[in-house]
């Protein structure tokens, strides 16, 4: 657990990602994690084909509007995929920015292309004279690129917001986009649902109760027991899991971060708050999260097409998979009660975030997300809070969609009420203004 004094924002400074910057860029600099291996779980990011054709689709049926004859900057363009779509869109010129040596890479497939004496020798004819790489982070100065009119990048991590990449694309739109310029993709929306699961809670529990010994080889480790706790509980769990184990639906519309709007600052110190209502009685283990990408044209340009994507339990798997934050401690809930809550999420010198959550069941006023855990002693029995820290993820892949055909609710301690639920009681995106807490 984070002291309050770690808190980066308490000590009145946003952290820096440079200190990362040279692990980062050279996991990037390797052809294998542009793609995926074969019966691999590390399935990467131009064969997570929900995720290249989303953008290929979205560069496409905007091409004429958005794409055609325009100048487009590719921020962080690894292998240049979004750059060929980009030509094949019809784009008159493309700057491919990418800091890693992948910059490298992808200049020999245009080089390959800009060399060919005739279109029938050239292997990639169509993206001949069309791009200029750029070696280069995008925040160096004097980079020698022009007002653009479109903007594409993927700088999206797990929960949309780890690798802090979203700040270089800020950047990007606010240094080089065109007033009225397009951004895809344009907004990302975060979503956020209570979950039930029991063996993922008793798997971590396990490994925390490992420091509980009195004697291991004669050694008492168990004054480590609630440091142990607070690491194997601070980490959040990546892969996917059985969007029937949520306890609540997630709020519709999510917590949306509008890339055209959003500034710098928000970005870096974000609460979203919640509410949800209960659909079954059980026992909620702890949050789960997933986003959703939109890619809509600006409004100057009115009939554009929008597409989106998610990332969400109930949708086809992708790389990024979702990720669930546990409790300490659990938290019980009857159908139909109302769970409210939020979760604060400010950036860390990881390229991360530091999360902190309250969750509470039943009436009662949260507390104000600014106040340290460290500083609360009593929490009400129907109130919980958790801390953890996004880049310090652990992987679970226990579930297969396919293996699942006996689920029932109450395989997984999930009871459906008797009766149906007033679900007029509920809940709509009615969520928490900052007066409602309590100091
Ligand atoms: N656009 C590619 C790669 C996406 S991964 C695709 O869609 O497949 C993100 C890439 O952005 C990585 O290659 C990383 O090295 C690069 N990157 C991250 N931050 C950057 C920055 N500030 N400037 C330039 N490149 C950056």
């Amino acid at each position: 657990m984070l002291s309050e004094t770690d808190d980066p924002l308490v000590n009145g400074k946003i952290p820096s990602t440079e200190g990362r910057d040279p692990a980062y860029f050279s996991y990037y600099a390797m052809l294998q994690h542009q793609v995926v291996f074969k019966h691999s779980r590390t399935q990467n990011m131009l064969q997570d084909t929900v995720r290249t054709s989303t953008y290929r689709s979205a560069i496409l049926l905007n091409g004429p509007l958005c794409f055609h004859d325009k100048l487009v900057l590719d921020v962080g363009a690894g292998s240049g995929i979004l750059s060929y779509f980009a030509v094949q869109a019809g784009a008159q010129k493309v700057y491919a920015v990418e800091a890693s040596q992948m910059a490298e890479k992808m200049r020999k497939l245009v080089e390959a292309a800009n060399a060919a004496e005739s279109e029938a020798l050239a292997k990639n004819a169509f993206l001949k004279d069309k791009i200029e790489v750029i070696q280069a982070k995008i925040e160096d100065p004097d980079l020698p690129i022009p007002k653009v009119d479109t903007i594409i990048s993927e700088p999206i991590g797990v929960l949309l917001i780890h690798e802090r990449m979203l700040e270089s694309y800020l950047y990007a739109r606010d240094t080089y986009l065109k007033p009225g310029g397009t951004l895809f993709p344009s907004t990302g929306s975060i979503f956020l649902a209570p979950f039930s699961d029991a063996a993922l809670w008793s798997e971590t529990m396990a490994k925390a109760r490992f420091w509980e010994q009195p004697s291991f080889y004669g050694v008492d480790l168990s004054a480590l027991y609630s440091d142990a706790k607070d690491e194997m509980f601070g980490m959040p769990v990546v892969g996917s899991f059985d969007p029937r184990t949520l306890i609540a639906q997630a709020n519709p519309g999510g917590y949306v971060v509008d890339f055209y709007t959003v500034t710098l600052e928000e970005l870096q110190d974000m609460t979203i708050p919640f509410i949800w209502q209960a659909s079954y009685t059980g026992i909620v283990h702890g949050i789960a999260g997933w986003f959703d990408l939109h890619f809509s044209p600006p409004s100057s340009v009115p009939t554009g097409n929008t597409i989106a994507m998610s990332t969400g339990p109930a949708a086809e798997r992708t790389h990024w998979q979702q990720v669930r934050f546990l409790l300490k401690e659990p938290l019980a809930v009857n159908a139909g009660q109302t769970i409210q809550g939020w979760m604060r999420c400010v950036v860390n010198e990881m390229r991360s975030y530091t999360i902190e959550a309250e969750i509470m069941v039943g009436e009662g006023q949260l507390t104000n997300p600014t106040i340290p855990l460290t500083s609360i002693y009593n929490l009400d029995f129907n109130r919980r809070r958790g801390k953890w820290r996004l880049h310090e993820q652990t992987y679970n892949y226990n579930y297969y969609p396919q293996s699942d055909n006996l689920f029932r609710p109450e395989y997984n301690c999930l009871y459906e009420p008797e009766h149906p639920l007033d679900t007029t009681v509920v809940v709509e995106n009615n969520f928490v203004e900052d007066n409602q807490f309590i100091i």
